[in-house]
């Protein structure tokens, strides 16, 4: 072990930067193998806890306990090796692979998740030699990416168990958790059934490629974030789900009035508060209720609510058409996302007395709207026309690239 330490601590020592190209490429190249055979033979270790119960020196119930509290693995990556263990002494052929470094954890763990005992003794009443299909599917995890490999195992398991493919097919098991980070950012995690996950990707594929503005160099992932958001907005402002006691779903802002009305970046001001996220700063509170339908609600000092007002839509329909027939899309130099992507933002805020009218608006992107609020750039139009000015926060103009 103290050898494999110090040829770890060679490979750290290595100057990356001073490697030619071909020798990076081959470095990240050996590297992999090697973490193949390390991986492989953790695989084995843990299989040989497993057998002779080791786990129960330390206490525990379970080598995925063990593995748990003592490494601190992810439970899922505790389960997943454990098995793999277990049912690669199934599969010698390809259990050699794994321990040579010419396949991944992956393409051992696809292949092991669906080779289950029951589906051994399947095939084995069926007649299917299984040193044969061990053979085949090493050599297809050899060549093949861990997801063509996956699809070449579902193939074997169809043909020897087709009701046990029938059964993965019914699992409509579905899960989906959000967690909250400490900077206030959502991690999303879940798990679909085949049919579920198509209906999210038809949805979102439809909000990403329906009016996806020429020259969008988002990538894929953003594209697929902001399609995400855009469905639940869309879904919140066409008020078709249901009630929750007694009121139309909609985004909550708390925030104090006086903060509301406050310069933009006004030192000493309190932010906003999210019902779901927290904290907000008065500049994301602004931008929120700049182009929403707000409820008024006036607290006393002692935090209890005096008076409240209806909710009402700062933009009204007629408004809303007319900016968008004047704006045409998000009035940002260089941007041109549709109407339809676009809030309708008060160039002076309802909050400072500015007025809900044609005039007073402005066609922002939620990205352009964010620049502006919380970004500090400004936008102003050329009086009677509809040119449109951008300016960064030091003052000075944004230019078209695109010409005149
Ligand atoms: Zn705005
Ligand atoms: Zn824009």
């Amino acid at each position: 072990m103290s050898e494999l330490r110090s040829a770890l601590d060679d490979l750290a020592a290595v100057d990356l930067v001073g490697l030619s190209d071909d020798a990076l490429l081959d470095l990240v190249g050996e590297l992999s193998v090697a973490a193949n055979r390390v991986a492989a033979v953790l695989t084995s270790a843990v299989r040989a806890v497993d057998r002779r119960e080791a786990h129960r020196r330390d206490g525990a119930l379970s080598v995925r306990g063990w593995l748990v509290g003592s490494v601190r693995l992810a439970p899922a990556e505790a389960t997943a090796i454990v098995t793999t263990g277990r049912r690669l002494e199934q599969l010698p052929a390809v259990a050699a692979a794994f321990a040579a470094g010419e396949v991944t954890a992956t393409h051992a763990r696809v292949i092991t998740e669906a080779i289950t005992p029951r589906r051994v003794a399947t095939a084995a009443a069926a007649g299917i030699d299984l040193a044969e299909t061990d053979q085949i599917l090493a050599e297809l995890a050899r060549r093949t990416t861990p997801g063509d490999t996956a699809r070449g195992v579902a193939r074997w398991v169809a043909g020897v168990d087709p009701d046990g493919a029938l059964a993965d097919a019914a699992d409509v098991r579905r899960s989906f958790s959000m967690a909250t980070g400490l900077d206030g950012r959502v991690h999303l995690r879940g798990e679909l059934d085949p049919v579920g996950g198509e209906y999210l990707r038809t949805a979102l594929a439809a909000r990403m490629n329906g009016d996806r503005p020429a020259g969008d160099a988002r990538g894929h992932a953003e594209r697929q974030g902001d399609a995400l958001v855009a469905i639940a907005r869309d879904a919140l402002d066409a008020g078709s789900l249901p009630a929750v006691r007694g009121e139309r779903p909609h985004l909550r802002v708390t925030i104090d009035w006086q903060a509301l009305c406050a310069a933009r970046g006004a030192p000493g001001v309190a932010g906003g508060e999210l019902g779901w996220a927290g904290p907000i700063t008065p500049e994301t509170a602004r931008r929120l209720a700049c182009d929403a339908a707000v409820a008024r609600m006036i607290t006393g000092p002692d935090g209890l609510p005096l008076d409240v007002g209806r909710a009402q839509r700062t933009a009204t329909t007629a408004i809303r058409r007319a900016v968008e027939v004047r704006d045409g899309q998000c009035v940002f130099t260089g941007c041109d996302a549709l109407p339809q992507w676009c809030d309708v933002h008060h160039l002076v805020h309802w909050a400072h007395g500015g007025p809900t009218s044609c005039d007073n608006g402005a066609l922002l992107c939620e990205r352009h709207h964010t620049a502006v609020h919380e970004g500090g750039f400004t936008i102003h139009r050329d009086p009677g026309t509809s040119r449109w000015h951008t300016h960064r926060p030091d003052g000075t103009e944004v230019l078209s690239r695109a010409g005149p």
